[in-house]
């Protein structure tokens, strides 16, 4: 018999998803306004380059921008910056903080550049988080840190974010803050590039990376880039971070954007100053995650896959059910009630449900999903 959920326990919003995430409504009226003024119009006049700016501008305020640090874009998502930063950001060799797929990812990238040092992997298993170090000295040494914020594929964040120790020698931190940016704090003084994409916190549509860049971030791309030529090293255009960097300051990228992301970009992060910013939006993000963890651990059938409740993600939460429990089977019921995308990282292979939990979904929504599921299960036993 198919399982069915009554209308009363279902929430008024029943995206969940890590990533593309639930896009607020407002962010649509938005994109209405912005109709035939600036949906298919020039990307190098006036009304596009004023929605990049306000993105420019409104970033640099809900992340209170340390002195000389800037907003940077550019076209591809954050996998393209990944490229972006191998060509341009790492000297010599970098060093990864890889406990999840987003972190191997961009390991797996330095490691395939063929003008780089094997990269220094420091790895920890899923549902754990491994901890950036200070470099080791000499041949072996490391000029780049990279470390993922939140780990979308696992569910295991890192707060506070630190820079190791060598950064006093001159090494960069560079943090994918891809799911993290705009619902976890952070202190961007401990970080020179804080990259993401717009399909995560900021609840629009993919296809950009955007960075916050320390000063010291932007000389190493410079240096990168002009020695580049005589070590037999390429950087496409597309990928020069120095070239991104100065669209960015004229309020451009490179090539095209998509109108439509910035839109609904622009008016998401005006919508979190307006709420109250960051602050605002870590507590309201948090603020679910104390319902979905607390559920979890009040059943007797489900466990927070992470195991450390300090690093248990209150941005994307991982849930994992009693093998009795059939979570595949969860999941379908709820899709066919509207309840959608809760099943786990792909490549993770674990018999869980995953939750994104960013800004824009109500806490409400999250407490009605954990109802849901208790109906399903109980339905399904
Ligand atoms: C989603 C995600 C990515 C990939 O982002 P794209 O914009 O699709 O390239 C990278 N890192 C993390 C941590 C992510 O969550």
């Amino acid at each position: 018999m198919p399982v069915t959920i009554p209308a009363h326990l279902l929430p008024a919003d029943g995206r969940f998803g890590s990533g593309p995430s639930k896009v607020r409504p407002g962010q649509v009226d938005a994109l209405v306004a912005a109709g035939a003024r600036v949906l298919g119009t020039s990307h190098r006049q006036p009304p596009v380059k004023d929605l990049v700016r306000r993105v420019r501008r409104g970033l640099a305020e809900l992340f209170a921008l340390p002195d000389g640090y800037e907003v940077v874009l550019g076209n591809g998502g954050s996998t393209a910056f990944w490229e972006v930063a191998a060509a341009c950001l790492v000297r010599h060799r970098a060093q990864h903080a890889v406990f999840g797929e987003f972190g191997g990812k961009f390991a797996a990238a330095t490691a395939r550049a063929p003008f780089l040092a094997a990269p220094q992997v420091l790895a920890a298993e899923p549902g754990s988080v491994a901890l950036l170090e200070a470099s080791p000295a000499g041949d072996d040494a490391v000029d780049l840190h990279a470390t993922p914020h939140n780990e979308t594929s696992t569910g295991a964040m890192i707060t506070p974010v630190r820079a190791p120790g060598s950064a006093e020698r001159g090494a960069l931190t560079v943090v994918d803050a891809t799911s993290g940016a705009g619902a976890l704090p952070v202190d961007l003084a401990e970080t020179d590039v804080y990259y993401f994409a717009p399909q995560k916190a900021f609840a629009a549509d993919g296809g950009l990376w955007l960075a916050i860049v320390s000063p010291a971030a932007v000389a190493r791309a410079a240096e990168v880039e002009a020695g580049a030529a005589a070590e037999g090293r390429w950087v496409p255009e597309f990928l020069s971070f120095t070239t991104a960097v100065e669209n960015a300051r004229a309020d451009q990228t490179l090539n095209t954007p998509a109108v439509a992301t910035l839109v609904m970009l622009a008016d998401q992060v005006e919508w979190l100053l307006e709420q109250g910013g960051l602050e605002w939006a870590a507590a309201r993000s948090a603020e679910s995650a104390a319902a979905l963890y607390g559920w979890a651990q009040a059943r007797e059938w489900a466990t927070p896959f992470v195991a450390d409740p300090s690093h248990r993600s209150t941005v994307v939460g991982t849930i994992d059910l009693d093998e009795a429990i059939d979570a595949g089977a969860v999941i379908a019921a709820l899709r066919d009630h509207g309840v959608l995308d809760v099943f786990p990282y792909r490549k993770l292979g674990r018999n869980q449900l995953r939750v994104g939990m960013f800004p824009a979904v109500e806490p409400d929504d999250v407490r009605a999903l954990t109802a849901c599921v208790d109906h399903v299960v109980a339905q399904l036993a």
